[in-house]
């Protein structure tokens, strides 16, 4: 009898000790995975990081190259003023029905979402606009559109010539775009 209450204490012991082990495995391996977790979200993330930091430079770039361009054009304008000559013609071509894309990226009715326009000049808020009529407008062409701006032409869509689509940042803003409707517009050209 005495022996066999003690086999069935070691037995319970061995069951306690067994049992334990069994749990700190399965803490080790839920451990190890939650680490594997943690260090493949860390890699996707400095993935991420680094694609938005090759994005800013590009667009640091851009802008670069954009101020530099209307530094030029407003030394120019500011020699022409001292000179007393017109540098600038601005050609008036008609009324134009205007409406608004948005630049977020992902395709969707307003584009492909790549980022880029038809001219393969990446699409910009409040510079690009995208022309039905590409012989009136070739790419690169710099428009005045009154009550909105000047913009330029660097994409083009499937749509009626007299129509114009102005790039805006966000969607919700093109669908409430405040220059919708129709607006008289001006080619400016250099006076060379
Ligand atoms: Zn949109």
């Amino acid at each position: 009898m005495k022996s066999r209450t003690y086999a069935i204490i070691m037995l319970i012991l061995w069951l306690l000790v067994f049992c334990s082990n069994l749990i700190s495995i399965y803490k080790t391996n839920l451990l190890k995975k939650k680490n594997e977790i943690l260090i493949q979200d860390n890699e996707r993330l400095e993935l991420d990081l680094s694609a938005k930091e090759n994005e800013f430079y590009e667009l640091s770039l851009e802008l670069k190259t954009t101020e530099k361009a209307l530094a030029d054009v407003a030394n120019k304008l500011e020699k022409a003023e001292e000179d007393n000559k017109e540098i600038l013609h601005f050609d008036y071509v008609g009324t134009f029905d205007c409406t608004a894309y948005c630049c977020e990226k992902y395709a969707h009715i307003c584009g492909t979402g790549s980022g880029k326009t038809a001219s393969g000049a990446p699409v910009t808020p409040d510079v690009s606009v995208a022309v039905g009529d590409l012989e009136m407008f070739p790419y690169g062409t710099i428009i005045y559109i009154e009550d909105v701006g000047i913009r330029v032409v660097q994409d083009t869509g499937s749509f009626k010539p007299n129509k114009i689509d102005v790039a805006v940042d966000t969607h919700k803003h093109a669908k409430n775009w405040e220059g919708q409707g129709k607006h008289k517009v001006w080619i400016i050209e250099e006076v060379k």
